[in-house]
């Protein structure tokens, strides 16, 4: 702020208090408040002290008051920054302090406090990170039964989570992890109803079933890397049985 700004935010505080001001209260005044702009929030903070005091208003009140105007407005907005693995430490301060700006500026549209946390996902950022340099399985796995059989299947069963049985396993997959009894997660955060990773349907069929091409028992990986679809097919036919 410039002391023609700090003047006019005097005048501004004079309204209210009957002030005198001089060349050297601008200059003090904006010395003091070098880094912060002559603002609506900063007028605003003097109108906020004066509906509740008759005492004149310091310089640190002024900044006080409008650090906790932007801050409500923070608050309100529940800013996520959603992150992006392949930016540098740099990029991710700049863009994080650029959200923060927008939201204490009220240009930001708030969010429920249920986005703000379901939007966090630090673990799949974390898992990203890990998989770099790893094959990593399509966000939305495809239905290994198809849905008509699954529907069917589903309509057979007493409950409805128990067509999943996979869910009886935690899900392997680094962008996932789905705790047991937990639905697999897209990318984007959704519950996925109706399927389950790749890599939790081999867990399961590793964990359950016995291996009709290699022979390989219950909880005892087959000797390839990925369980044989013979395995698989027996898991879920065990399923449907
Ligand atoms: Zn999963
Ligand atoms: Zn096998």
């Amino acid at each position: 702020m410039t002391p023609a700004d700090a003047a006019e935010l005097l005048a501004h505080c004079a309204a209210f208090d009957r002030r005198t001001i001089g060349e050297a209260d601008a200059r003090a005044w904006a010395r003091a408040l070098h880094d912060v702009p002559l603002d609506d929030d900063l007028l605003d903070s003097v109108a906020e002290h004066y509906a509740h005091t008759d005492k004149w208003i310091t310089v640190a009140q002024v900044r006080e008051m409008r650090a906790r105007i932007r801050v409500g407005r923070i608050d309100a907005a529940h800013p996520v920054y959603d992150g992006n693995p392949d930016e540098t430490g740099e990029q991710f301060v700049a863009r994080r302090q650029a959200q923060l700006t927008a939201a204490a500026e009220g240009s930001l549209p708030a969010r429920t406090i249920t986005q703000a946390i379901s939007a966090a996902r630090p673990r799949d950022v974390r898992a990203l990170v890990a998989g770099v340099g790893r094959t990593v399985e399509p966000a939305e796995p495809r239905p290994y039964i198809d849905p008509t059989t699954r529907a069917e299947l589903r309509a057979s069963l007493p409950n409805q989570r128990a067509a999943l049985v996979e869910l009886t396993v935690a899900c392997p997959n680094e962008l996932c992890r789905a705790a047991v009894s937990r639905w697999c997660k897209s990318s984007r955060g959704a519950e996925l109803r109706t399927t389950v990773h790749g890599r939790r349907r081999d867990a399961y069929a590793t964990e359950h079933t016995t291996c009709p091409e290699c022979g390989a028992p219950p909880r005892q990986n087959c000797t390839t890397t990925e369980p044989h679809p013979a395995r698989i097919r027996a898991a879920v036919l065990e399923v449907a049985a």
